[in-house]
């Protein structure tokens, strides 16, 4: 039976999410963009509400409980309600949502390979009776981006741990998280068996950051290169631990936590995306209606371009609730969110341009739809570009039939 209703629950957490987009976001996106960042007491009496960036906090910290863990998994809807609240959040300001304190990317991967302990220690630090803090997760490098099989940053086992080296570049929230997830090869003619990820916290000796980059879009969201110098990571922080690694030979493993994780992520990317989209076509809309008498020849233009953003968005959005229900329910979703992640990405540039198009030079300075549409952009890049979902998709076709792409 399928039902394309919300249940009470997933429509709150929609209203709640909402009214926060609106009345909390929303006045301060134009200014947040303009400086480049989100204010910090902003992001204080935020984190003060209880207001994190993370897939488990919608399903009651699913993760810290071993009873939670073995809730039934048609019970399960953490992903769910992230891409409902994802939707909304994307709305408001992606960049804003992209700095909601909370473990971010780096908690996804936490989650599924961590250790108990590691879940403890690490995801217990996000409360809204500490100060804000943040996660992150570093896998992309100068020469390995969609080809993340190509890492360069070393890790040398030593006495009590590993010895880190090397550069990460445009990593979400980098500089000011209190940990990252770092994905490092421990012998590179292993190729992906050779991965592994570390958590390697704020203030470890070696590990710094180098620089913040300057966008085109999301400005708000802070985006850092990272340098790994001799760093030194206690054993405890291999993520799994030795044991996850030897229980799977010399199978990819740390590929496999990296790519684990965009199944988790990439349909709530593409419902930021979706969120995007929607706010640009809600303002046309509304335009359209209201200016409509004084531009009446353009009313079958605009017609025909809200009439598509409507149905972009919502193909959009059916494609990512099912790949958000194929995470919940445990089936395996990869080329699902590969297809939302790449169409999502997609419809939302394309809305944009359309609305912008329709509004004219009235959409272009210090307005909504020019920064929705500077903003759109990398959502057809981050958490894998187009192309590569594309490739991830036709994998999927191929790869039973033992064809390899
Ligand atoms: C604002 C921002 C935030 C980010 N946040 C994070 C983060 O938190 N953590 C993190 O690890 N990374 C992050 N990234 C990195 C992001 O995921 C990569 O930029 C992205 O995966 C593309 O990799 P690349 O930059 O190396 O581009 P490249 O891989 O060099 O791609 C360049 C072009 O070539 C195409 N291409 C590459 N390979 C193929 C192929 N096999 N077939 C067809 N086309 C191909 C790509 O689609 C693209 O169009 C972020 C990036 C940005 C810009």
């Amino acid at each position: 039976m399928i039902s394309f209703e919300m249940s009470s629950h997933q429509q709150q957490v929609k209203d709640v999410v909402h009214w926060f987009a609106e009345n909390e976001m929303r006045p301060i996106s134009m200014e947040a963009d303009k400086m480049g960042r989100v204010p910090d007491d902003w992001l204080e009496k935020i984190n003060q509400l209880g207001i994190q960036l993370s897939t488990s906090s919608f399903d009651g910290g699913e993760q810290k409980s071993e009873k939670k863990e073995k809730k039934r998994k048609s019970e399960r809807q953490g992903n769910r309600l992230a891409v409902i609240a994802s939707e909304e959040l994307g709305w408001g300001d992606p960049a804003i949502a992209l700095t909601l304190p909370g473990p971010g990317l780096g908690g996804p991967p936490v989650q599924s390979s961590g250790t108990p302990e590691q879940k403890e220690r690490f995801l217990s630090i996000f409360s809204k009776d500490e100060p804000p803090r943040w996660g992150a997760y570093a896998l992309t490098e100068p020469d390995a981006g969609s080809d993340v099989s190509g890492i360069r940053t070393t890790a040398k086992k030593v006495e009590g741990g590993y010895v880190l080296n090397g550069q990460k570049i445009f990593i979400t929230n980098g500089a000011r998280a209190s940990w990252v997830v770092v994905f490092a090869t421990v012998d590179r003619s292993l190729g992906r068996a050779g991965h592994r990820a570390f958590v390697v916290e704020k203030g470890t000796p070696g590990f710094r950051c180098t620089r913040l980059a300057r966008k085109m879009g999301i400005r708000a969201s802070e985006t850092a290169e990272l340098l790994f110098e001799d760093c030194f990571v206690p054993e405890e922080n291999l993520l799994g631990g030795e044991a996850y690694y030897e229980s799977r030979g010399s199978g990819p493993s740390g590929f496999q936590v990296a790519m684990k994780t965009f199944d988790n992520t990439r349909p709530i990317v593409a419902s930021m995306a979706i969120g995007i989209a929607r706010a640009a076509y809600e303002y046309t809309l509304d335009w359209v209606r209201r200016e409509y008498p004084r531009h009446g020849r353009f009313y079958h233009r605009a017609s025909e371009v809200l009439a598509n953003a409507e149905l972009d968005i919502e193909a959009a959005r059916l494609l990512t609730w099912e790949a958000a229900w194929k995470a919940d329910i445990g089936q395996p979703n990869a080329k699902e969110a590969a297809m939302c992640k790449a169409y999502s990405g997609k419809i939302a540039l394309d809305v944009c341009a359309k609305c912008l198009e329709l509004l004219g030079p009235a959409g272009l300075e210090n307005h909504i739809l020019e920064k929705l549409y500077r903003d759109a952009k990398i959502f057809d890049i981050f958490e894998g570009t187009n192309q590569i979902q594309h490739l991830v998709t036709a994998r999927q076709l191929y790869e039973p039939h033992g064809v390899r792409v």
